[in-house]
């Protein structure tokens, strides 16, 4: 009976990793030629790189043996993606200060350089370098694990439990560090063959490769979602407004209308609508023009919002015409409501018209119930009563909202 047994080798998990490095460069690339990538993606990309460009010095070092560029070479380059990681991460998760702790990072590795060029020229011991890099390594990878996720104003799907693998491989660094020290004899060629952590640690890197390539498209596609969120609730909104005085227009008034109408009449409580119009503005456009006529419409507008609580919906209905919704309101706090901005525009001297005045009329319903089209309705109706009863006027439908036909008397306030 034949039996199953797996043996992690170096000299196929090496393979592997180059293979599985290479398509994380390969999606990477692919991914941002068709997606937008935010500021962290290239260097998690370039971050990729070096590892591919890592294994191909580690070749050469096995070929060549240590040579005193060999080794710069090869710190640098096995060092560098941790600084590039780290970089990267922290732009994705908005790390203050995150170029300075960089620059650290960068320092600290060109130190690191210099300090095992100077072991191979001068006094030349593998478990000595091994030992410096494990540490080195150990506290690149460590400030990944612990400071990214601890200062990271963002939070990304994926992104704490990356930075966690990266504190395995610390862990896997201290390991191999006092590996180096209790072999004896501790060469090139054992880190190569005997080493079982060696092996192990590659294995693992396979593993983090595969993590890496998952949370960067991760953090990608939600930062993509976040704008694509904002985006849309932009254009909402812009759908919702009336470009030229700000306030809603037709398609917003229906919108939270309904909606402050509803939560009214949920809570028993009475709401009202007022219809307001300029009075003889088509005289401002025939005599000064169509721009300030635009103008003073704007000023009117802002002239009325004054008066307004947050909950009230000012919206501009059509042409010179405003809606204002006022939810949770009666009708004699309505009536005040529209003498207050009938004032408001009467007290006025308008800088557009060279000083003038300009009055509006203002018709007002209210309700505790139906709908939002029968409370506009006899709301016009009531502003059509203030015109012709001598404009510069707030008339109130006294019961009005249930029925537009059975419209009370209108009264003056
Ligand atoms: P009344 O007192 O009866 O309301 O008289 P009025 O002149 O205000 O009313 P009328 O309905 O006769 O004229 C409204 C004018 O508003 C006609 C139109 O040219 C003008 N108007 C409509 N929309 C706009 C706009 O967006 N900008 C400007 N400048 N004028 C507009
Ligand atoms: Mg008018
Ligand atoms: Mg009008």
């Amino acid at each position: 009976m034949g039996s199953l047994s797996f043996t992690l080798q170096l000299g196929t998990l090496m393979p592997v990793l180059l293979g599985v490095t290479l398509v994380r460069v390969l999606a990477m690339w692919h991914y941002a030629s068709q997606r937008r990538v935010y500021p962290g993606f290239r260097p998690l990309m370039l971050a990729a790189v070096l590892v591919f460009a890592g294994m191909a010095v580690l070749m050469l070092r096995a070929r060549f043996g240590d040579t005193v560029p060999l080794v710069i070479l090869t710190n640098f380059i096995l060092l560098g993606p941790d600084v590039l990681v780290y970089y990267g991460l922290g732009e994705y998760g908005r790390m203050p200060h995150l170029r300075a702790r960089t620059l650290q990072n960068a320092l600290f590795v060109v130190f690191v350089c210099l300090v095992q060029a100077a072991d191979a020229l001068l006094d030349p011991s593998m478990v000595r370098r091994v030992v410096i890099f494990s540490v080195a390594a150990l506290l690149l990878t460590a400030r990944i694990g612990l400071e990214l996720p601890w200062r990271s104003r963002r939070r990304l799907p994926g992104m704490r439990i990356l930075c966690f693998s990266y504190l395995i491989t610390a862990g896997l660094q201290v390991l191999r560090g006092f590996n180096a020290l209790a072999v004896p004899g501790f060469t090139m060629l054992t880190m190569g063959h005997g080493d079982v952590l060696g092996v192990y640690s590659v294995f693992y890197r396979i593993l983090q490769s595969a993590l890496e390539l998952y949370v960067v498209f991760a953090m990608n596609s939600a930062m993509l979602e976040d704008d694509l969120q904002v985006a849309t609730s932009q254009i909402e909104r812009l759908a919702q407004t009336d470009a030229l005085t700000g306030t809603f227009n037709r398609r917003g008034m229906e919108l939270l209308g309904v909606e402050a109408l509803h939560r009214s009449f949920a809570q028993n409580m009475p709401a009202a609508v007022l219809m307001l119009d300029l009075d003889h503005f088509k005289q401002v456009n025939d005599s000064l023009g169509h721009a300030a006529g635009d103008e003073l419409l704007r000023s009117v507008a802002a002239l009325c919002a004054v008066s307004l609580r947050k909950e009230d919906v000012l919206a501009r209905y059509g042409g010179e015409e405003f809606v204002v919704i006022a939810p949770q309101t009666k009708l004699h706090e309505a009536g005040l409501l529209a003498q207050r901005m009938r004032l408001a525009v009467e007290g006025a001297r308008f800088e557009v018209l060279g000083g003038a005045r300009m009055t509006v009329s203002i018709g007002v319903a209210g309700a505790r119930e139906g709908s939002l089209e029968a409370l506009v309705k006899s709301a016009d109706t009531a502003l059509y009563q203030a015109k012709v009863s001598g404009r510069n006027k707030v008339v109130v439908a006294v019961g009005a909202g249930k029925d537009a036909e059975r419209l009370a008397p209108a009264a003056d306030v």
